[in-house]
């Protein structure tokens, strides 16, 4: 059985395997993932933060050609990325290949790092007085990630972390961690040296060590609601710099003058792509006024015509979910539905199947109070909720713990241009169901979809990695030195 090691110092470290990693599409144990002991987490950051005393100081033109050398093995790999993602997570390769593309924009707009990381200068501010502003390193990043995106998500974070002059210890989700220990020899490849980005597996309590770990710096997580909201309480306690992304329940309205086929289209895309295991998938259509059983039956129609399989199967839309226990529970939606919904599509005839397969479910009727309504499934369910009117949509999102990403399918620009402004959520599509801002953007949710300030990737990211200093310079002649023990005065 392959066991999964740690990369640390530019050193692969084999450990014992402990958590299985499986092959979602077949079921079968692939591989094993070893837990890092005390000392591990200990020698790992010891490591890293030796490396930083070398790297903070090392030159912009130096990190950009590492991270253009990166983009272009990333580009040359990506067929075997995608086939490792594909593998462990169940993703299609295609969807696997989008996930890199999307990690690659991160790559590229942190090559532009000299342009990102310029100061500010203010001349004569007070007589003979200049001020000048630049940022600098914050030191050690833990980057903590989720399963659903293994190679994207570390690159938001990782790119503009080692742009900025500071080290990278990634602890991958414990479920598909392959992929990652592949970007780090390809870092390593493009020349990043020993210690700049480090990959140590583990699982819940490796990330409480390093939480608390007083040799890190900041802390990148994205993932669940409830681990999001741990994170981010237990390194701020510890003193570190925290942007911790949780969970989602995206909303998609599509108001009575929406073209009901091209809202059906995107409601399949953005419900089931990936098995809808992704944060900005949309799990809530929003029928407002008397569209609905017209739009219902749209949606149902093309569920129809999708194709459940294996993630390297070029006929499949969508493959397997995580786990078996996520797919019971997924499917405990449906075989039990709440009182009031009506399953339009029930997926659960996959069930048998020793794959974690979940056909796609359809639920009409569900509203805050249920389930189906108020939980983040992260499977191929799609609920619809039935209001009135526009002021009901807004109400209903409003009222929604979450706000990471919501879209709002119409004709009429002046409704459009309301809804961006009056939705209490950060990333919001019009016609686009899956609004991931492009990379010269932050990501970033509102409510229970994030902890802390800072959006992710983008300018926020570059902000977040880096701390200002402020240089307030004066040449005097001797002839203009005095004893004043006042305040500067004069202006
Ligand atoms: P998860 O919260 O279970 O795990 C995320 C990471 O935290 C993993 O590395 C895991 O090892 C670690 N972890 C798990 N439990 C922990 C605990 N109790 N204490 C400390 N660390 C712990 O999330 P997941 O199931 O891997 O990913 C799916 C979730 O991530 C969904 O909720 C999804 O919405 C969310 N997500 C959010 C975004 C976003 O940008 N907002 C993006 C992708 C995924």
């Amino acid at each position: 059985m392959r066991t999964i090691p740690h990369y640390i110092n530019a050193e692969s470290i084999s450990a014992p395997g402990e958590l299985p990693v499986f092959n979602p599409a077949t079921g079968e144990v692939i591989a094993r993932v070893p837990l890092p002991s005390v000392h591990d987490v200990d020698d790992a950051v010891a490591k890293a933060r030796a490396a930083w005393q070398t790297w903070r100081h090392s030159s912009l033109s130096q990190r950009t050609n590492i991270l253009f050398t990166f983009r272009h093995l990333l580009v040359t790999h990506s067929e075997e990325l995608a086939a490792l993602i594909t593998a462990e997570h169940g993703k299609t390769i295609a969807d696997a290949k989008g996930e890199i593309a999307r990690g690659l924009e991160n790559v590229e707009y942190a090559c532009g790092v000299t342009e990102h990381l310029k100061g500010d200068f203010s001349s004569q501010v007070a007589d003979g007085v200049d001020v000048h502003s630049f940022r600098e390193s914050l030191g050690v990043v833990a980057a903590i990630t989720p399963f659903n995106f293994p190679i994207m998500v570390p690159l938001w974070m990782a790119a503009n972390a080692l742009a900025t002059g500071n080290v990278v210890i990634l602890k991958p989700s414990e479920r598909d961690p392959s992929v990652s220990v592949r970007l780090a020899e390809l870092l390593s490849e493009a020349g990043l040296p020993a210690g700049v980005f480090n990959v140590l597996q583990g699982n819940a309590v490796t990330v409480t060590q390093l939480l608390e770990h007083p040799g890190v710096d900041a802390v990148s997580f994205v993932g669940s609601t409830p681990v999001a909201r741990h994170v981010y309480n237990t390194a701020t306690a510890h003193g570190k710099r925290v942007q911790a992304l949780g969970g989602a329940k995206n909303h998609m309205v599509v108001l009575p003058d929406a073209d009901l086929d091209i809202a059906a289209d995107a409601a399949i895309n953005a419900g089931y792509g990936a098995a809808g295991e992704r944060c900005m998938a949309i799990s809530i259509v929003v029928a407002v006024g008397d569209i609905a059983d017209q739009l219902v039956a749209k949606i149902a129609e093309r569920v129809d015509r999708l194709s459940v399989g294996p993630g390297d199967d070029p006929t499949s839309d969508f493959g397997p979910v995580i786990t078996n226990e996520h797919r019971q529970r997924i499917l405990s939606y449906v075989s039990a539905p709440d009182p009031g919904v009506t399953v339009v599509r029930d997926g659960s005839g996959l069930a048998a199947l020793p794959g974690f397969f979940v056909g796609p479910c359809l639920l009409d009727g569900v509203a805050p109070g249920m389930r189906s309504y108020d939980d983040e499934i992260f499977g191929p369910v799609l609920g619809v909720a039935r209001v009135a009117s526009y002021a009901d949509a807004v109400a209903l999102i409003n009222a929604n713990p979450y706000g990471n990403g919501t879209a709002i399918f119409t004709r009429d620009g002046n409704a459009a241009r309301l809804f961006s402004r009056q939705v209490s959520v950060g990333m919001i599509g019009i016609n686009v169901p899956i609004p991931v801002p492009v990379s010269s953007y932050s990501f970033g949710g509102w409510k229970n979809s994030l902890f802390g300030h800072s959006h992710i990737y983008g300018p926020e990211g570059i902000a977040f990695y880096s701390r200002a200093k402020v240089v307030t310079t004066r040449w005097p002649l001797a002839s203009e030195s005095q004893i004043d023990l006042g305040f500067p005065r004069t202006r």
